[in-house]
C-alpha cells in the first residue's frame, strides 16, 4: 500500500521533473499528507522551480529593456543621420530622400513639388564679428523663422553652413514663388544676438518642379537658380529657367580666359578723376580695371570680378593692378612735380587679408622710385568684417609704409561710426546709392548732411562717389563734403588722358571714342 503511494508520487515527480526541464517552469507538484522524506524533495524541487520561474522572469526583462534601448539608440542614430544638431531641422539626406519620394515615378502626382534653395548673405561677416555661437543662434533663429512661414507638410532643412532649403510638394509655381518673397519677408525683422541687432538677408533660389525630373536635377537646377540670385546682389529671388544653365557654365568660359587675360596682357588700368569740391582741382585719380576682350570687347568689373573673387583670381588682378599703377606712376614722374596727387586702387577680400600685403604694394612703389604717399588703397568695410584682425593688421603695416587707406563704398555695410574711428583709415567714401537722391530727396539731403558731420567728427575726410550732375556736386559743397568723383567731373579714362586732365584740368581729354561714355548707352554687360 505504502510502495504504491510512493510510486505515485515518483510518478508525479519524474513528470514534474520533465516539464520543467522542457521549459514549463509553472509546473508543481503535489506534496503528500505523509510529509516524509519524499515529500521534502518534492517541496525542494519546487522551490528551485519557483526560484528558477521568477529568475526566469527577471531575465526576460532584461532583455525586453535592454531590447527597447538599442532601439531607443538606433532610432537616435537614424534621427542624428537625417537631422541637423544644430537647428533640429532635417539635414540634406534626409532632404534628397523626400525630394526622392516627390519625385520618383511612382510618386508621381498631379503637381510636382517646388524646391527652395536659400543661402544667407553675409553670413561669414556675423561669424567673424560676433564669434561663432552668435553665428549659431542666427541659424537657429533663421530656422525658426523658415519653419514658421510654410505649411506643416513642407520640409524645411538646412543644407549645412548658413545653406537651407524647403521642399513643397504639390506646389505650383505662384505659390511657390509667393512662398520664396513671404520668406525674404520673415527674415527682415533685426535679430538681437550677442547684444547686437542683426540683418539677416538671404539669396534664394526656386525650382518648380517638372514632370519627370529627377531629384538630382531639382537640387542641381534650384542651385542654379540661387547661384544667380546671389550674383544679382543681396535678397533677391530667382526662379529656375533653363537659360541660367547656359549662364553658369558662360561663367566657366570667363574664369578659363580671364585665367589667360594676365599673361596675354588684355588688362587695362583707367583712371577716374577725383576733384576737391572746395577749389575744383584734380587731387587724385581711382584706377579701375578693364579687360579688353580679343572677341567680346571691352569688358567692366562687374562682369569678371565677381567671378575672380569666387576663384581666387582677383589676387592674381589684384597684383597686376599694384604693379601696373606703381609704373604708371613713377611713369607720370615730371606730370606729377609738385602736385597733390594720388592714385586708389580696390582692394578685394582676399588681398586685404593676405599676408605681405605692404611688402608687395611697397616692392612695386620702390621699383619705380614713387612715393608711397601717391599711393592709397580702398578697402570696402565688408572686406574688414571678414577678417578684422588680418586686415588690420595690413592696413596698419601701410600706414606706418605711409601708404593711404580709403573705406570705400560706406552706406552699403553694416556701417557704424563708433568704429570708423577705430580704423586706421583717413578718408571715407560715400557709396554712389546715398548720392542718388541728395538733389532731388530733401530728407536724403539732410541724411547726407549728418553722415558728413560724422565723418567729420570721427577725423576723416569725406569723399562722395557717383556724383552725375551739377547740382549734386553743388550740393555736397554746401554741406561740406571735401572730394567729389564721378561722371559729372569725368569718365574713368586711359592713362594718356589722365595725364592731359592733370596738367591741363578737366575738359581736357583728347576724346573721340570714349568707351566709358558708350558704357551708359550700348551697355557692354548684356
Ligand atoms: P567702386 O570701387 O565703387 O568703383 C566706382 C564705380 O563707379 C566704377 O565702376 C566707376 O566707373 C563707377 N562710376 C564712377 N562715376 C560714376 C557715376 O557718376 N555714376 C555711376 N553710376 N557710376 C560711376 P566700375 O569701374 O565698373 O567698377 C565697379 C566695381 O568693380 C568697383 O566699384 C570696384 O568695387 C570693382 N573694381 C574695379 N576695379 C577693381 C580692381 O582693380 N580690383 C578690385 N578688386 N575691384 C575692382
Ligand atoms: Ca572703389
Ligand atoms: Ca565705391
Amino acid at each position: 500500500m505504502a510502495e504504491e503511494f510512493v510510486d505515485k508520487r515518483l510518478d508525479a515527480l519524474v513528470e514534474g521533473i520533465v516539464r520543467l526541464s522542457s521549459g514549463d517552469l509553472s509546473a508543481r507538484m503535489e506534496v503528500s499528507p505523509a510529509r516524509d522524506s519524499m515529500d521534502a524533495v518534492i517541496s525542494g524541487v519546487n522551490l528551485l522551480a519557483e526560484e528558477l520561474e521568477v529568475f526566469y522572469e527577471e531575465l526576460e526583462q532584461r532583455v525586453r529593456d535592454r531590447t527597447a534601448s538599442l532601439h531607443a539608440a538606433q532610432v537616435e542614430l537614424e534621427r542624428m543621420a537625417m537631422y541637423d544638431s544644430l537647428t533640429g531641422l532635417p539635414n540634406r539626406t534626409l532632404l534628397r530622400r523626400r525630394i526622392d519620394d516627390e519625385t520618383l515615378p511612382a510618386a508621381v502626382r498631379s503637381q510636382p513639388a517646388a524646391l527652395i534653395l536659400l543661402d544667407l548673405d553675409a553670413f561669414k561677416a556675423v561669424n567673424d564679428s560676433l564669434g561663432h555661437s552668435a553665428g549659431d543662434q542666427v541659424l537657429i533663429e533663421v530656422g525658426r523663422r523658415l519653419e514658421s512661414t510654410v505649411r506643416e507638410t513642407d520640409t524645411v532643412a538646412r543644407l549645412g553652413g548658413d545653406e537651407f532649403a524647403i521642399l513643397l510638394p504639390q506646389t505650383t509655381d505662384e505659390i511657390a514663388c509667393d512662398i520664396a518673397e513671404r520668406i525674404l519677408h520673415a527674415l527682415r525683422p533685426a535679430m538681437i544676438v550677442a547684444e547686437t541687432s542683426i540683418h539677416i538677408l538671404a539669396s534664394i533660389g526656386v525650382r518648380c518642379g517638372e514632370a519627370g525630373q529627377s531629384g538630382e536635377d531639382m537640387m542641381r537646377d534650384a542651385d542654379t537658380a540661387m547661384y544667380v540670385a546671389k550674383n544679382l546682389g543681396r535678397s533677391n529671388v530667382q526662379v529656375f529657367h533653363p537659360a541660367m544653365l547656359h549662364a553658369t557654365h558662360e561663367r566657366f568660359t570667363i574664369l578659363e580666359e580671364l585665367r589667360q587675360a594676365i599673361p596675354a596682357g588684355q588688362l587695362r588700368v583707367y583712371y577716374q578723376p577725383l576733384v576737391s569740391l572746395r577749389n575744383s582741382t584734380i587731387i587724385g585719380a581711382e584706377a579701375l580695371v578693364r579687360w579688353e576682350h580679343p572677341d567680346r570687347g571691352l569688358l567692366y568689373p562687374d562682369n569678371f570680378i565677381g567671378i575672380a573673387e569666387e576663384s581666387g583670381l582677383v589676387v592674381d588682378i589684384g597684383g597686376w593692378m599694384i604693379d601696373a599703377v606703381a609704373a604708371q606712376l613713377g611713369n607720370w614722374g615730371d606730370v606729377l612735380d609738385g602736385r597733390d596727387f594720388a592714385v586708389r586702387i580696390n582692394l578685394s577680400t582676399a588681398e586685404s587679408r593676405a599676408p605681405g600685403l605692404a611688402d608687395l604694394i611697397d616692392r612695386a612703389l620702390a621699383e619705380h622710385a614713387v612715393p608711397t604717399d601717391r599711393f592709397i588703397v580702398e578697402i570696402t568695410e565688408t572686406s574688414l568684417m571678414t577678417d578684422p584682425e588680418a586686415s588690420s593688421a595690413n592696413l596698419l603695416e601701410l600706414r606706418e609704409l605711409g601708404v593711404g587707406v580709403e573705406i570705400d563704398d560706406f552706406g552699403t555695410g553694416y556701417s557704424s561710426i563708433s568704429y570708423l574711428r577705430k580704423l586706421p583709415a583717413q578718408a571715407v567714401k560715400m557709396d554712389s546709392s546715398l548720392i542718388e537722391d541728395i538733389a532731388t530727396d530733401p530728407r536724403q539731403r539732410k541724411f547726407i548732411a549728418a553722415v558728413l558731420q560724422l565723418i567729420e567728427a570721427a577725423g576723416l575726410i569725406s569723399i562722395a562717389e557717383g556724383v552725375e550732375t551739377a547740382d549734386q556736386s553743388r550740393i555736397l559743397t554746401e554741406l561740406g563734403c571735401c572730394y567729389g568723383q564721378g561722371y559729372f567731373f569725368g569718365r574713368p579714362m586711359l592713362a594718356a588722358d589722365m595725364a592731359a586732365v592733370i596738367t591741363g584740368g578737366l575738359g581736357a581729354t583728347a576724346g573721340g571714342g570714349d568707351p566709358e561714355a558708350d558704357r551708359a548707352i550700348g551697355n557692354l554687360r548684356a
